[in-house]
């Protein structure tokens, strides 16, 4: 039976497919699919990996049989016994054998699509006693993926095919056709999203998230459709159903009548239509009717992000997220050289063009990693983070800001400090460059220089722009956070996601006094928060002043289809007027 379910918008788009259900701690398995001449082997290592933990469980029953009631408590052996029962289980090896061979998904992928279908069936599940195996049989599956992480086989992803947009015979004819996938987790992490970057899903949907959280921004770099937000879209979604996700209206339809699916399927045509139209303005610079030239930078998260940015038709990076290459590693920070080799390659890349390098900005909803979520602090998004994480070790801080400025000997690099507020944080950030370079001179390793700039993202920054116009060369202004903390809502938050107005008077107040501050006193100043991919804020924007947009590579286009319909002259009084309205919204719609 057809039902929608309704979420937040995250990237546009719609994409068709079939669900692939996953825990969001068993995202970051690889997601690829075999050849069909594989089958056999990939069989064989998932059986290999089985085999491994059968025996690992055999020797520990014989390491117990020598040892006293004390040490090896009866629940022990009998736990055993129910892992090695388990092991056998006729539906776990029945569905991980029907995953490889019918649908071709590496043997990681397979065992933990398998796992998602049984543990929704002990969910189920009356009996007390058979719900508590669920447990049991989540610890199986990880010591197999575990077992099978020493025999990995050759990655081949077949992204092509699986991203392939379906077309409607596809969906209407035979189910064994390889169509796209759409994960659907509770929550996704960045890091998580990380993993997906090279994977092979065409969208996907989650629980939860905020439309400017990272996981939606991760989403958004990706230019796949998705929803966050859903609610309880993993709990409805079963595996393998068909769905629909319409990005633009953040609407998830769960099992599709034909007439849907070609209502869908017209309307994907349209997009990618749209889009091939846009491509015709890649080589057009981006000038207002009346001359104003605009600069239209990209936001990365991974060197291997910039050839796409430059592809897009962008003039520089205006935000490199450096935090994404201290994501998923397990604590072991990446070292100078490192960090080093990164932002070059990024900088490279670039050919000869702007990259805005930004120091790692980690915690609140960028943990290091997902098992050290910070739930320890009730509100991570006030405490240590960004910048603040950074002073508090001037170790890492060194290490990371010693890269960037060896990196500057490569081209033209600028480097932008994260979530500043205070004098003091100013200083010792200031004091802690200038010592980089002096290590960096002491050893005679060669660097290159570097504009330094601040973002604008705490209101209280906002509200002393003379302080940091003085020690800065430019300013960014950090939209996200800057609405999240003038108005209170958690941007990762989905409870409150009606409350996260971008439109707010008070922002708008922050964001044009920041804008016109710095004009007046001739220093450059940009947006790389969502508002500045955001096409229906871009006359607002331009008519505030703004003339460096940086956002993700995918909309760059259709925010420069703006520019060039806008006259910033007509502009400019309409947006004021919208700035100091009570409802900017109402008076954003009498142009
Ligand atoms: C912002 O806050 O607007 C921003 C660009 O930084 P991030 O989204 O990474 O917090
Ligand atoms: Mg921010």
């Amino acid at each position: 039976m057809t039902f929608a379910i309704h979420g937040l918008t995250v990237s546009r788009g719609v994409a068709i497919g079939r669900a692939v259900l996953v825990a969001s701690s068993r995202v970051d398995v690889a997601h690829y699919f075999i050849d069909a001449d594989q089958v056999e082997a990939e069989i064989a290592r998932v059986r290999a990996g089985r085999d491994a933990v059968v025996e690992e469980i055999h020797r520990l029953q014989q390491n117990i049989a020598h040892m006293g009631p004390k040490e090896a408590p009866p629940e022990l052996t009998a736990l055993l016994d129910v892992h090695l029962m388990l092991l056998q289980d006729a539906e776990l090896i029945g569905g991980v054998k029907h995953w490889i061979t019918d649908r071709l998904y590496n043997g990681e992928w397979a065992l933990t699509t398998q796992l998602e279908i049984i543990v929704r069936h002990f969910d189920e599940m009356e009996d007390a006693y058979l719900r508590e195996r669920k447990a049991d049989m989540e610890q199986i599956c990880e010591r197999i993926l575990r077992a099978m992480k020493g025999a990995a086989s050759p990655m081949v992803a077949h992204t092509s095919r699986a991203v392939r947009k379906a077309s409607q015979q596809d969906l209407l004819l035979d189910d064994t056709v390889d169509v796209p996938l759409v994960l659907i987790a509770h929550d996704l992490s960045p890091a998580d999203m990380l993993q997906f970057k090279q994977s092979v899903f065409a969208g996907f949907i989650t629980d939860v998230g905020g439309k400017t959280s990272h996981t939606a921004i991760v989403a958004r770099s990706m230019d796949i459709p998705a929803v966050v937000g859903a609610r309880t879209s993993s709990q409805l979604v079963r595996q393998d159903d068909w769905v629909i996700i319409d990005g633009d209206a953040g609407v998830v339809i769960v099992d599709p009548s034909p007439i849907i699916l070609a209502e869908y399927g017209f309307k994907q045509r349209q997009g990618e239509l749209e889009r091939g139209r846009l491509q015709r303005l890649l080589h057009t610079p981006a000038v207002t009717m009346d001359g104003e030239k605009v600069q239209l930078l990209a936001n990365i998260e991974l060197p291997e992000d910039a050839p796409a940015a430059l592809k897009a038709g962008a003039l520089g990076v205006g935000l490199f997220r450096s935090e994404f290459l201290f994501m998923g590693r397990q604590g072991r920070l990446p070292d100078e050289e490192e960090q080093y080799r990164a932002y070059r390659r990024a900088v490279e890349s670039m050919q000869g063009l702007p990259v805005t390098i930004r120091t790692v900005d980690v915690g609140a909803d960028k943990p290091l990693d997902d098992s050290v979520r910070d739930d320890a602090h009730l509100n991570p998004a006030l405490g240590l983070r960004a910048i603040r994480w950074s002073l508090a070790d001037p170790a890492m801080f060194l290490t990371q800001l010693r890269a960037i400025l060896r990196a500057a000997a490569h081209g033209q690099v600028h480097l932008l400090v994260p979530m500043l507020a205070h004098a003091r944080e100013i200083r010792q950030t200031l004091a802690h460059i200038d010592q980089a370079r002096a290590m960096l001179d002491s050893k005679g390793v060669v660097h290159g220089p570097v504009k330094i700039g601040a973002m604008i993202e705490i209101p209280a920054a906002a509200l002393s722009l003379s302080m940091f116009l003085k020690h800065f060369d430019f300013l960014s202004i950090g939209t996200n956070d800057l609405i999240q903390y003038t108005l209170a809502i958690d941007r990762a938050d989905e409870s409150v996601a009606d409350l996260y107005d971008p439109l707010h008077p008070a922002v708008l107040r922050l964001v044009a006094d920041t804008i016109a501050e710095c004009r007046a006193q001739g220093k450059p100043v940009s947006v790389c928060g969502e508002m500045a991919g955001d096409v229906s804020l871009t006359r607002l924007l331009l008519g505030l002043g703004l003339r460096s947009f940086s956002m993700h590579p995918a909309q760059i286009l259709a925010v420069k289809q703006e520019i060039l319909r806008a006259d910033t002259s007509k502009l400019a009084p309409w947006a004021q007027r919208v700035r100091t309205a009570e409802d900017p919204v109402l008076a954003m719609a009498s142009a």
